[in-house]
């Protein structure tokens, strides 16, 4: 663990500079150990007894030559640094003169030259101002320091910390306190009496308590999940749910800049940079008639998106399918074309390349006449008719001649929709110069309320941007809301459009919060039907992570799968590992105006929010080096592939 270790180093040897207190001289430490009857001055009625034999047992602690312990004698440095090196089976350091030149009063020769050697290289001690101080005792919160430093507990992730006095402690060892009192291996939180000696007895026992609950612990005790996990509300989720989905949030309307506005402020609240990003919508309102021989066509025909406006009258030419074998004489004549097999574009291509000055295209199948387009550049108007209307024309063709004419005003409104974006960045000197973003939208369909789809993620968004500002990071983490995913990622498109590359370069995962809160969602799938969806339907960084944290803090397996149609597809097409969180299949609600707060499940919420918030916690937090040299809460969990569509 190269980089890891480096880092850790420097935690450490901070510490260790303070380890130094007043002298007491202490007897040598004997070499052999006493027979299983124990020592001379132990019995079972002593209070660290249990402490002491299992110590001994284990090859920890020695007595003396002469049978005792000694247990209420007072633990100096270097039969700190005896134990430690003997308790972890230090490796003895090729460069022991090297590592001793830190040291006035430490020569080679010294009797546990080793040993101190050993210790000061892996960053246990480091002396004070040129001396290690061999003889002195060590204080109480040095050994609080010390031992949690030696069993890698030198961060812990504590569901509820202790209430414990901290006044006396020393500022360099405040934090170890603490951690001792939420482990409990101190319950003295009155007075911890941190500039106090301690016992050989008492440190044997600080020592056992701390093995006893490393051993409880395993693994897990450095991944920080209940930091995130414990403070999020999920109460507070449902209301800004059920405030966002008072009315719907169409992309474009006050609705959405009222959204807009409030998920701003909540952010500005908790202490982010926040900056609303505006971008254009186009829509547009459209007239056309069509007139046939003077009597104007049943119907309100449908303009092409991208249509020119404009009137012609010619004659009109039935074309089929408008493949080039098929387009007659369509020379300055208004081409009928048949919806189905070449694209809209492509058809209206050809029927231009043989000089036609109209489009009327009729559909292929009984379901109205909203549909086609035309691309840049095709300066031609064009417009859908049902497939009834177009049969009848095609066969007045085969009886005469039809001069129409078509009139299409196209009118191009813009309007106006927003990003909301949220950025923490951590100091200077911790910066991996890394980014991750965490996403939803905060747009609905026309008409729909959206309460899942999506305040639900817009809740998660702001629930966890409130746990993060607690904590210090080492990675930039934004919290978006995009506006107009509804109408095709619009804004996320635009997001990561505006981005320069040195900025893509720098992101490392996005995570997209779609509609996360579904009772209805899901069936009986398990884990509630949470799946997480990928563009190219392979693992990546986002998923490894979240299935992990799902298998610890809700001993779930969350399965992936393939599918875009959200704002991680931007992200994806620019090279970021991301993933589309959601319960799939969908509702009934899903965009109807039934989408609406009751049918929102906090079991759900929360289930989302723990999981994407302890995983993306474990690439933010400053305990974990840049992403690529990273191992922890990223062990390998089996989840499956599953081929499951979301509606
Ligand atoms: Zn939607």
């Amino acid at each position: 663990m190269g980089e890891n270790k480096s880092k850790y180093r420097t935690i450490t040897s901070s510490i260790a500079t303070a380890l130094t207190a007043a002298s007491l001289v202490f007897a040598p430490m004997g070499s052999s150990v006493l027979a299983d009857s124990g020592y001379t001055d132990i019995n079972e009625d002593h209070s660290h007894y249990e402490a002491i034999m299992a110590l001994t047992e284990s090859g920890i602690v020695k007595g003396y030559e002469d049978g005792t312990f000694r247990q209420w004698e007072n633990m100096s440095r270097q039969h700190a640094a005896v134990m430690l090196y003997e308790a972890f089976d230090l490796e003895e350091p090729e460069n022991i003169d090297e590592i001793l030149a830190l040291y006035e009063d430490v020569r080679v020769d010294h009797r546990y030259a080793k040993q101190i050697a050993a210790v000061t290289e892996v960053g246990y001690f480091k002396g004070n101002d040129g001396y290690f101080n061999p003889s002195d005792t060590i204080t109480r919160e040095q050994v609080a320091s010390v031992i949690l430093l030696a069993r890698d507990l030198e961060v812990y992730d504590s569901a509820e910390e202790q209430e414990i006095n901290l006044d006396d402690v020393s500022d360099s060892h405040k934090e170890r306190v603490q951690i001792l009192a939420d482990l409990g291996i101190t319950n003295q939180h009155e007075d911890y009496r941190p500039r106090e000696s301690i016992s050989r007895g008492a440190f044997s026992t600080m020592f056992h308590k701390l093995n006893i609950k490393v051993d409880e612990l395993g693994s897990e005790y450095r991944l920080f999940d209940n930091k995130v996990i414990k403070d999020i509300n999920v109460d507070d989720m449902y209301d800004n749910i059920a405030f966002l989905s008072e009315e719907p949030r169409e992309a474009g309307t006050d609705a959405e800049k009222a959204a807009v506005d409030y998920i701003e402020g909540e952010l500005k609240d908790l202490g982010y940079e926040t900056e609303i990003q505006p971008f254009p919508l186009y829509s547009y309102e459209s007239d056309v008639s069509i007139e046939v021989n003077n009597s104007e066509l049943d119907e309100i025909p449908h303009a092409f998106s991208g249509s020119v406006s404009g009137e012609v009258t010619a004659s009109l030419e039935y074309v089929g399918k408008a493949s080039p074998d098929e387009i007659g004489d369509v020379n300055g004549k208004i081409a009928l074309i048949e919806r189905g097999d070449l694209t809209f574009v492509e058809k209206v291509q050809n029927v231009l390349d043989e000089g036609a000055v109209g489009v009327i295209m009729f559909n292929d199948s009984d379901e109205g006449n909203r549909f086609g387009q035309v691309q840049k550049g095709q300066d031609i108007p064009a417009a859908a008719i049902t497939r009834e209307n177009g049969l009848v024309l095609v066969d007045q063709l085969d009886e005469e001649e039809l001069t129409v004419t078509l009139d299409v005003n196209v009118e191009q409104i813009e309007k106006t929709s927003y990003n909301v974006i949220a950025s923490m960045k951590p100091d200077e000197d911790v910066d991996t110069g890394q980014l991750v973003t965490i996403g939803a939208h905060h747009d609905s369909v026309p008409g729909g309320p959206g309460a899942n789809d999506d305040a639900s993620g817009v809740s998660a968004v702001l629930e966890l941007a409130k746990i993060y500002a607690d904590y210090p990071i080492d990675t930039e983490v934004r919290f978006i809301t995009f506006g107009a995913e509804e109408l095709g990622l619009v804004g996320s498109s635009y997001y990561v459009d505006s981005l320069p590359q040195s900025e893509i370069d720098r992101m490392v995962s996005h995570f997209q919060m779609d509609m996360i809160g579904a009772r209805e969602a899901g069936a009986d799938h398990p884990a509630g039907g949470l799946i997480m969806y990928t563009i190219d339907g392979e693992k990546n960084m986002v998923t490894d992570f979240s299935a992990a944290s799902a298998n610890r803090t809700l001993n779930e397996i969350v399965p992936y799968g393939q599918l875009g149609r959200s704002d991680h597809q931007p992200f994806h097409d620019v090279g970021v590992p991301s993933a589309l969180f959601i319960h799939s299949p969908v509702e009934p609600s899903y965009h109807q105006p039934t989408d609406t707060i009751d049918k929102i499940s906090k079991e759900k919420l929360l289930q989302v929010a723990e999981i994407v918030g302890a995983s993306a916690y474990q690439i933010v937090r400053p305990e974990t080096p840049a992403i690529e040299e990273f191992d922890v809460g990223r062990d390998l969990i089996d989840y499956p592939f599953e081929d499951r569509a979301v509606d």
